[in-house]
């Protein structure tokens, strides 16, 4: 049995790289890095630059939105890069990519990218994370089709992305408390 010897590795820190669009966060996003949190030292919160895909919020936004929710979480590190993933992860000292995983319907893509990950660079490991119940249903995507028509996505991404998301489609914010669209 292959077995850590004492001492090897032991005070190394166990960092892991999450990657994605994050275009905006939700809190399924901040539900994976949370529990991730609790098992790794440190989480890289690693927003592609992705010219493929058209996004709502520019890089520096999301970077923006990310960083202040997490601002009294210093192990929750955010960052953005360009490029392959693995390129990046090389450059820190990570050896996981973590992803979330809703549905088997995210499986199909989600095993040929870690398989690809692997094959460009088989010191990398991809771990991935079942969403939690409450967010199951929860998507970046579905956040902005129904923030754009002028539905309720409190509760499912942080306030601060609520009044981002408002500013975005020129909907009107509440000042003090969000009580709704109509407001
Ligand atoms: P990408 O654009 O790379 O698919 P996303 O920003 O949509 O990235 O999501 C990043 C990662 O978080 C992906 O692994 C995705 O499956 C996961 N994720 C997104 N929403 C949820 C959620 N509600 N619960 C659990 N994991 C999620």
């Amino acid at each position: 049995m292959l077995r850590r010897k004492k001492g090897e590795n032991e005070d190394m820190e166990k960092v892991a790289i999450y990657p994605g669009s994050f275009d905006p966060i939700t809190y399924g996003h901040i539900d994976i890095i949370e529990r991730a949190l609790e098992i790794f030292d440190k989480v890289i919160v690693a927003i592609a630059h992705n010219a493929e895909k058209r996004s709502l919020f520019t890089v520096e936004e999301r970077l923006e939105m990310v960083r202040t929710i997490f601002k009294d979480t210093p192990n929750a590190i955010t960052d953005s890069f360009k490029g392959l993933l693995v390129d990046y992860v090389a450059k820190t000292n990570a050896k996981v990519i973590l992803r979330g995983l809703r549905a088997t319907s995210d499986f199909e893509y989600e095993f040929h990218m870690a398989s690809m990950n692997r094959s460009l660079n088989t010191h990398l490991d991809t771990l991935f994370m079942m969403t939690s119940k409450d967010y199951f249903f929860v998507s970046s995507r579905t956040i902005k089709e129904v923030a754009s028509l002028g539905g309720a996505v409190e509760g499912l991404v942080p306030d601060l992305v609520v009044r981002r998301l408002k500013e975005k489609f020129k909907l009107p914010v509440a000042k003090k408390k969000q009580i709704g669209w109509d407001d």
